[in-house]
This record gives structure tokens, sequence and C-alpha cells, in this order.
């Protein structure tokens, strides 16, 4: 059981060119793997594929499939796929429904359109509220929250779906280190549940400490997949452009001799690539 992608190639509509070629992945359920690869390479068209019912992106050429504990994406109904496969986007601000008031009713809000008990939906706010150690921010506006605490409750908003799959798309690009070392602790709460985590992220040097496999895309093609140990060791990785910092490598280093911990680590700003 997992997701296999087999054959996968996707074109936009009106382009001439795959975006994603020929792409052939196995992810067994539970794994955290993370996706690397230059601006441009295809990391966020890989996500939208996933997802199925994303407005447009099906208009596009697609052959070979993707599939999901052994049915084919194209054969979910919408309601299904939300309990399977939950996404987090870049940018907080385009997650958050801008409907709601408060921060409980906002991710109260998926569980209510699947139209769930409410004593269940208070139930399953308030567990996942204590989880992402969010409670302060119960009765908070979400639109006057910081771009950290926005992402967090986009997170929950996901989170309190139960999905099986989390498919995360740069979830720290906008934030500080904090921010960032707050927003991998929950993903890290999620891949030690069992969950299959799927994360596209540049920083490498959260890759090393989190995920467990890399799959690398260069041009829409996987150029390298597996182990994360293998992978980030793999020369292909600097001659792409794409390895990790000078200074990430030797943070690492002190690590491994307990000259320094994770939490010191001054995480890169921003895009590293
Ligand atoms: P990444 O996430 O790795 O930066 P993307 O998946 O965003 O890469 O983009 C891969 C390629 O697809 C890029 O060349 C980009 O210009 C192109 N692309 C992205 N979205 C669209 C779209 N809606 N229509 C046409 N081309 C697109």
């Amino acid at each position: 059981m997992g997701i296999e992608i087999k054959n996968f190639s996707y074109k936009y509509p009106l382009e001439d060119k795959n975006v994603l070629e020929n792409l052939n992945l196995k992810i067994e359920t539970g794994e955290f793997w993370a996706i690397v690869g230059k601006n441009g390479s295809g990391k966020t068209t890989f996500c939208n594929a996933l997802r199925r019912f994303v407005p447009d992106f099906y208009k596009g050429e697609v052959t070979g499939k993707i599939v999901i504990d052994g049915k084919n994406l194209k054969d979910f109904n919408p309601k299904e796929l939300v309990t399977k496969v939950g996404f987090v986007f870049q940018n907080p601000f385009t997650q958050i429904s801008g409907v709601k008031d408060t921060v409980f009713e906002e991710i109260a809000y998926g569980l209510e359109n699947l139209a769930v008990e409410k004593e269940k939906i208070i139930k399953r706010v308030n567990e996942t509220l204590k989880l992402l150690e969010i409670e302060h921010l119960k009765d908070k506006n979400p639109q006057e929250m910081s771009g950290g605490q926005k992402q967090r409750v986009a997170l929950a908003s996901i989170i309190v779906m139960d999905p099986e799959i989390l498919v995360i798309d740069e979830p720290t690009s906008q934030l500080d280190p904090k921010g960032t070392q707050d927003i991998f602790k929950i993903i890290n709460i999620m891949a030690k549940k069992g969950k299959t985590i799927i994360l596209v992220e540049h920083k490498l040097e959260l890759i090393a400490e989190y995920a467990e496999k890399i799959v690398v895309l260069d041009e829409g093609k996987i150029i390298l997949s597996g182990d994360k140990k293998e992978i980030l060791n793999n020369r292909l990785l600097e001659e792409k452009g794409i390895g990790m910092p000078q200074y990430s490598k030797l943070a690492y280093e002190l690590i491994k001799v307990g000259k320094a911990k994770f939490e010191e680590i001054p995480i890169t700003k921003g895009k590293t690539v």
C-alpha cells in the first residue's frame, strides 16, 4: 500500500513540452519523502498531480497514472480524497478561508463541509489545537495573526481532517527560523503518528534532520531517489547546484560530535537555491 506513480507525464494546457516526464516512484505508507530540485524543476506540479481536483490542472495532458492504496487517483471522489490526502501550500494566506472569525471555526470548517456531527467536530478541533500546541490561538481572528501562526492554523485545518497522506509544498518559505522550527515540529509529530509525508523543501538542513527519503527532480525528471543519506552524499546534488550550503554541512558535523544542537543551527532564511 502507499502511492505508486507509474510512467506519469504531465503537460500544461497550451504548452508544448512535458513539465513532468515519465515519473516512476513508489512511496510506502508512513514514509517521509522530501522533494528537492531547482526552481522550475516541477516540484509544485508534482504536488498538484496528487491533488486531482485542483481547478484546471487535469485539463492538461496526462499520461501514466497515480495509484493510491491500490486505487487509481482519478477514481477517487472529492469526499474520499479529502480524508486520504491533505495539502498544505507555500502561502498560508491562500489556505485560510477568510470567511471565519476565529481559529476554532477555521479549523472546524473542513469537518463542517463533510457534515460531521457537531460534538465530534468540537472534540476533534480541540484535540488538534492541543496536538499542535496552539490552544492559545483558539479565539483569535485568523486574519490578525503572524505568518507563522497562520501557517500553523493552515496545517491544523488539514490535520483535523486526519488524512493518511500529507503533501506539503514549501511550508516555511515565508517564515523566520522560529516559525520554521514550529512547523517542522508539527510535521515531525505527524510523521511519528505514521502519516505518509511528501514535502517540498529547499532547505536541505531540514530535510537532513527530518525526512527519510528524497526524490530529486531536474527539468521534470526524477534524477535521484532513495534513502536520505545516500542522496545527500550524492555528488549530483552539488553538480546541479542544489547541494547543502557549506555552513549547514559544518553545523551537522558539529551536531554529530555533540558540539552543537539542531535548534542552534541558523536555518537558511528564504530559498537557498
Ligand atoms: P517548481 O515547483 O519546482 O519551482 P513548478 O512545478 O512550479 O516547479 O513549474 C515547473 C514548470 O512548469 C516551470 O517551467 C513553470 O514555468 C511551468 N508551469 C508552472 N505552472 C504552469 C502553468 N499553470 N501553466 C504553464 N506552465 C506552468
